[in-house]
């Protein structure tokens, strides 16, 4: 059993401490030792400040290597890991601040000013400081700890860390999850995804969400894999390791943006062994120009800050579903082993397969509910234990499950349920488009009808008129959205979600 998620990882770990096991790109290297000692002195750090167990240690700072180490060293503590969005603004950062009552704040150097005035107000203990090149008073201070440490004895149950949701459908809640929580995850990805020897991951994800903390970190340094690291995603520099790269993790915004280089070929990828994409639907057409373009099908999975992974497509052939192995585009994959996945229809009624309905989940990594928000968290779950995920899905006979949107962006359009999934991947079958977004609006006489934002390909002009009357031809009357907009781009936040709720906002008076 559990006692300690850090001693899990660490057990992961090569025998030889003093190979590399993050080189970054700025040319640095650490090695598994340089990770072990860091950590254990960040530990001792936090120790030594005589803090109640589980104590919140709440971390807004730039990618990092350290970043990385204080996440392991906040592990060994016994503390819980909250970080945060490093493009909140201070008033975002005030909410979080006040929501996780922490006991000690990390923050890059130049806010040190105006976070320690509000900390401090709040009780906390100590504000530290650590700038994206490794400035400020957290190394200052750790570094003359010892570098030796013995994980806390936490146990499986014990909270691990509270990761704050995106934000997308409404204000962020924080998910609590415990070290059982995330080893049992990170267990079962290196099994599904065959995690290998020689293994090299390319991490160019933030480190405040699951996708970029969890299912990256968590994946490398169980299996003892090096990772090359950037700070943040840059085209050129990904180019550059793939021909040192097994495997790739990204969301769907960074596979576009590769794509828009010339020099992605086959030939680049010819020694990568899986790239995964996930946080955000991939549209088709990238699945399949990546296909074409590196001769690598992309492996889609699904999960989300209150549960971690719970679907992907298959790494290998799964025995649980007669040996498939293909990647289907457009899928989320199958329940990953151990989590139960149903669809429901209204009274948590499950549906047969073909069904579309609310994806509900039961599970080994599933949350222990929202920080401070028993009331969310109780409406959150059924009497029997299942968690409403709020995304809408349906499972084929073959066992893939596709999501076709989330509960809040249904579209109630006179009686008719419209899946926005649905009608954007229509418009995005017309030629000259690039990517859409539907969201409802009031209407006088439907109640609700959608309104479809559309983006151009570059060089091409559409006529929103023009795609309306082409939707007609494709698609039930009541799903034809009543206004189409050509926009430039969609509002996203940090992960890359089209952020429905403003699109919501902004068009609201369309038929007003
Ligand atoms: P909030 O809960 O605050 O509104 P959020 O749901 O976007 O924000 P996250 O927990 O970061 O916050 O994201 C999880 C959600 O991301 C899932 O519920 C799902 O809607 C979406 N998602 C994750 N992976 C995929 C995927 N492969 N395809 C489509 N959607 C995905
Ligand atoms: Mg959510």
């Amino acid at each position: 059993s559990v006692t300690n998620l850090y001693a899990a990882l660490r057990a992961g770990f090569p025998a030889d401490l003093d190979t590399p096991a993050i080189e970054t790109d700025e040319g640095l290297v650490y090695t598994w030792r340089d990770l072990e000692r860091g950590s254990a002195m960040i530990a001792n750090l936090l120790a030594g400040l005589d803090l109640p167990p589980a104590s919140r240690v709440v971390v807004q700072v730039d990618k990092s290597v350290e970043a990385l180490m204080l996440y392991l060293g906040t592990l060994r503590a016994g503390h819980v890991y909250v970080p945060l969005n490093t493009a909140y603004p201070a008033a975002e950062v005030e909410y979080f601040i006040d929501d996780a009552e922490p006991a000690v704040v990390v923050c890059a150097p130049q806010r040190f000013g105006w976070v320690s005035a509000l900390v401090f107000r709040r009780g906390a203990r100590a504000v530290f400081t650590l700038g994206a090149d490794r400035s400020g008073t957290l190394l200052d201070r750790a570094a003359h700890q010892p570098d030796q440490q013995v994980p806390a004895a936490v146990g499986a149950q014990a909270l691990a860390s509270i990761i704050y949701t995106s934000g997308t459908t409404g204000r962020s809640k924080g998910a609590m999850l415990t070290h059982g929580n995330l080893l049992a995850n990170a267990e079962v990805l290196r099994r599904y995804w065959d995690w290998r020897p020689d293994d090299v991951l390319i991490h160019v994800l933030p480190i405040f969400h699951v996708h970029g903390l969890f299912v990256a970190v968590h994946g490398a340094l169980l299996n003892g894999s090096p990772m090359l690291w950037a700070a943040k995603f840059d085209p050129c520099t990904v180019l550059n390791w793939l021909p040192r790269a097994t495997v790739f993790m990204g969301v769907p915004t960074l596979y576009t943006r590769l794509l828009a280089e010339s020099e992605l070929t086959a030939e680049r990828c010819a020694h990568m062994r899986l790239f995964i994409s996930g946080s955000a639907p991939l549209l088709i057409e990238t699945f399949r120009t990546w296909q074409q373009r590196t001769g690598h099908t992309i492996l889609e999975r699904y999960g989300m800050s209150e549960t971690i992974m719970l679907t992907s497509n298959p790494c290998t052939p799964d025995p649980r579903y007669g040996g498939q192995a293909e990647r289907r585009g457009g899928t989320v994959g199958f329940p990953l082993p151990g989590v139960a996945l149903r669809i429901v229809g209204d009274g948590d009624r499950p549906l047969p397969t073909g069904e579309v309905g609310g994806v509900q989940v039961r599970g080994p990594s599933v949350f222990q509910g929202y920080w401070r928000m028993p009331d969310k968290t109780r409406a959150e779950f059924t009497a029997d234990g299942w968690f409403r995920t709020g995304d809408v899905g349906v499972i084929d006979e073959r066992g893939y499950l596709t999501l076709v949107g989330r509960s809040k962006d249904l579209i109630i359009s006179g009686g008719y349920n419209v899946y926005p999934a649905e009608v954007e991947g229509a418009i995005n079958e017309l030629p000259g488009v690039a990517e859409s977004a539907v969201v409802g609006v009031p209407h006088p006489d439907f109640g609700e009808v959608g309104v479809a934002l559309v983006i151009a390909q570059p060089g091409h002009r559409i006529d929103p008129d023009a795609v309306l009357a082409t939707l007609r031809t494709r698609l039930a009357n009541y799903k034809v959205p009543k206004r189409c907009v050509v926009v430039d781009e969609l509002p996203r936040n940090a992960m890359g979600k089209v952020q429905k709720n403003l699109l919501r906002e902004r068009y609201r008076d369309s038929f007003a």
